[in-house]
C-alpha cells in the first residue's frame, strides 16, 4: 500500500500551498481517486507520489519503504497521464517493451511479458503499428500497457481518459476496471469528473484548496458528505 503523512507542497509565488498537509492512506489491491476541482492539488500530490515534484514537508512510503527521496524510476510505479506520451518513432510492442529493456530483462522474458500486457488491454493485434496509426483511445491503452508491464507496486493515473471523446471514455474506462479487478494492484486514479470517480473507485479523497476534505466509499461520500463542499461537487455533474 501506499502511505502519504503530512505532505505539503508550496510553490514559489502562491499566497498558500498547492497541497497543504495531506495524509492518506491507500491499501494494497485498492482502487483510490483522488477527486476535486481544478486547481485543488490532486496533480501535484499525485506527481510527488511519482517523483516528479519534490515535497515540501512530509514523507511517502510505498510497502513500507519511504520513497520520498528516491528518483522516479527507482520507485517501481507505473504512470499513465492524459497525454500518452508514447514514443512516436517505436512499434506498440516496442512502446511496451520499452520499460522492461531498461530493467534489463531477457529478451524471450520481454516478448512473452509484452504479449500479455497487449492481451490485457486488448491490442494483441495492434503490435507491430505506429502510435500515429491508433486511434487516441487505443494509444492510452498502449500507455497503460506500458506501465503496468514491469509489475509496478501501483499504477498512478492523472485524467487518463481526459483527452478522449465520450463514447472512448466510456468504453476505456470499463477497461480500467476490468484491469484492476484482473491485476489486483493498487491504483491510484486523479480526476475532477465525480461520475468517473464514483464508478470506479473503491474509495474517493475529495480535494479542495490543496486539503483533503473527506476520504470513503461512494456511498459514504453520497450518503453522509462531512462538508457542504463534498456534497455540492458530489451533486454537481460536468
Ligand atoms: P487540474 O485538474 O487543473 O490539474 P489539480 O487539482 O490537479 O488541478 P494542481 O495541478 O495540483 O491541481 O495545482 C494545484 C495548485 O498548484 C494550483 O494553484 C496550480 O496553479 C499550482 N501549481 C501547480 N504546479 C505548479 C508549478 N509548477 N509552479 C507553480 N504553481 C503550480
Amino acid at each position: 500500500g501506499i502511505r502519504i503523512s503530512g505532505v505539503s507542497k508550496v510553490f514559489p509565488g502562491l499566497s498558500r500551498p498547492a497541497v497543504d498537509d495531506v495524509s492518506l492512506d491507500v491499501a494494497p489491491g485498492e482502487f483510490m481517486t483522488f477527486l476535486g476541482p481544478s486547481g485543488s492539488g490532486k496533480t501535484t500530490t499525485l506527481s510527488m507520489i511519482a517523483g516528479f515534484t519534490p515535497l515540501s514537508a512530509g514523507s511517502i512510503r510505498v510497502d513500507g519503504e519511504d520513497i520520498s527521496g528516491l528518483k522516479p524510476h527507482k520507485r517501481d510505479l507505473g504512470v499513465v497521464f492524459q497525454q500518452y506520451a508514447l514514443f512516436p518513432h517505436l512499434t506498440v510492442a516496442a512502446n511496451v517493451a520499452f520499460p522492461l529493456q531498461q530493467r534489463k530483462v531477457s529478451k524471450a522474458d520481454t516478448a512473452a511479458r509484452v504479449r500479455e500486457a497487449l492481451d490485457l488491454v486488448g491490442l494483441a493485434d495492434f503490435a507491430d503499428r505506429l502510435p500515429r496509426q491508433l486511434s487516441g483511445g487505443q494509444q492510452q491503452r498502449v500507455a497503460l500497457a506500458r506501465a503496468v508491464v514491469y509489475q509496478p507496486r501501483a499504477l498512478l493515473m492523472d485524467e487518463p481518459l481526459g483527452a478522449l471523446d465520450k463514447k472512448l471514455r466510456d468504453q476505456l474506462r470499463r477497461e480500467i476496471a476490468r484491469m484492476h479487478r484482473e491485476l489486483g494492484m493498487t491504483f491510484l486514479f486523479v480526476t475532477h469528473d465525480q461520475e468517473e470517480a464514483l464508478t470506479l473507485s473503491d474509495r474517493i479523497a475529495v480535494f479542495n484548496h490543496g486539503r483533503v476534505e473527506q476520504v470513503g466509499t461512494p456511498s459514504e461520500l453520497y450518503e453522509r458528505p462531512s462538508t457542504l463542499f463534498v456534497a455540492r461537487f458530489l451533486g454537481e455533474s460536468n
